[in-house]
This record gives structure tokens, C-alpha cells and sequence, in this order.
């Protein structure tokens, strides 16, 4: 694959090149940025923030007893239910977020412009429209709902990595404190 892609870069049209690069960056079952292009995007924000003093901020998502949606439905309405997560994210989200399938059941979303407050009230809509929209099929509706981990550029680290290992770290708190829940690191009053 490596190689192919290595042939057809070097000696194929522009055209072909940019369907490349479409395929390299995307995450084939529900057409979100995979990894390599959120990292991309994230130098990007990162430089665009540092310039002019702006806000950061990102989420980690995870559905939660996704095992259970496979193993009572199947692996193919799991997957069918993956593509219908990537569409409620998408539909919700600012053309400016970037939507990443990082890998499984688990997403990621950079929020540019945006601080604590709104990230977490961004967050909290999300996690409610997925619980809110089950996925429906013929034998019946599937009942979803997600974690999620807020991770704030600066407070939280500079670098993706930084800011990954702290939204997993609060993902990670909110399952054990019982799903179907946003956890940002912020004081609870
Ligand atoms: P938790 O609430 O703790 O997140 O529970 P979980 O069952 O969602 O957790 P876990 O991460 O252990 O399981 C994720 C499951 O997602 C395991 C795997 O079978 C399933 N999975 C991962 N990738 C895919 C995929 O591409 N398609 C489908 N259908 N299932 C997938
Ligand atoms: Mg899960
Ligand atoms: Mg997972």
C-alpha cells in the first residue's frame, strides 16, 4: 500500500495525487479525518492560536458498552452505527471543528476559538444528541451513549500528545464514574 502510494504520488497526475491524499487521510467506513490528518489540522490551530491569543480546546468521545452494541446486534450493525455517530458529530459540529475516528469506537474533536465554558457546553450537547438519537433499524432502536474527556490547549499542554493523554485521563474518569457523562477537569461547584 505504502509503495503504491509512494508509485502513483511520484508519477501521477495532479488529479490522482489529490485522491491520494484524500484516501491517506481519511478514515474509509465513515469518512471522518483519521489521525494523520487531525494531527495536521492541530499544528495548524496550534500556530493560528498561539498568533492571535486565541482558545483551544479538545474532546475525546467514546461510546460507551459499544461491545455490547456488537455483540447484540452484530459487527456490521456496529459498524453501521459508527458511520451513524460520524454523521450526528458532523451535522452538530462548526465547519471550522475537525472530526477525527481516531480508531474503534473512540473520536476526537479540536474545537478552535473555543475556552472551558463553551467547550464544555459543546460537549454536554453532543453527549445528549447521542443519547437522544438511537440508531434505528428494522429488528428495532439501538440505544447509544458516550463519554467524554475536555482537554484545554495550555492549561492542559501544548503538544496533541499532551492534550490526548489528558482528555483520555478525563474520558477514563467519567467511565468509571458511571458513562453517559462529560468530565473536563473543572472544579464541580
Ligand atoms: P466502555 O463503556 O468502557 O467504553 O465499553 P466498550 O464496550 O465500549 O469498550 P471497549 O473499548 O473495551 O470496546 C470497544 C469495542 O469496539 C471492541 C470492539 O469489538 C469494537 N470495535 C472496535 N472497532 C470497531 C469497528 O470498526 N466496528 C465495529 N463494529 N466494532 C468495533
Ligand atoms: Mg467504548
Ligand atoms: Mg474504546
Amino acid at each position: 500500500m505504502a509503495l503504491a502510494f509512494a508509485y502513483v504520488y511520484e508519477r501521477g497526475s495532479e488529479k490522482a495525487r489529490a485522491g491520494l491524499l484524500v484516501i491517506a487521510s481519511t478514515d474509509p467506513l465513515t469518512g471522518l479525518a483519521n489521525l494523520y490528518r487531525f494531527r495536521e489540522s492541530f499544528q495548524q490551530e496550534r500556530h493560528r492560536a498561539e498568533r492571535y491569543g486565541s482558545d483551544l480546546t479538545l474532546l475525546v468521545l467514546d461510546l460507551d458498552y459499544f461491545k455490547r452494541v456488537n455483540d447484540t446486534h452484530g459487527h456490521a450493525v456496529g459498524d453501521q452505527v459508527l458511520i451513524h455517530i460520524a454523521n450526528i458529530l458532523r451535522k452538530r459540529l462548526r465547519a471550522s471543528d475537525l472530526v477525527c475516528r481516531v480508531g474503534g469506537e473512540e473520536f476526537t474533536v479540536l474545537l478552535p476559538e473555543t475556552g472551558q465554558e463553551e467547550a464544555i457546553q459543546v460537549a454536554d450537547s453532543l453527549r445528549l444528541l447521542i443519547r437522544d438519537t438511537p440508531y434505528r433499524e428494522q429488528a428495532g432502536t439501538v440505544p447509544l451513549s458516550c463519554s467524554i474527556g475536555v482537554a484545554l490547549w495550555r492549561r492542559d499542554g501544548e503538544t496533541l500528545e499532551q492534550l490526548m493523554e489528558s482528555g483520555d485521563k478525563r474520558l477514563y474518569l467519567a467511565k468509571q464514574a458511571g458513562r453517559d457523562r462529560v468530565e473536563s477537569g473543572q472544579p464541580k461547584g
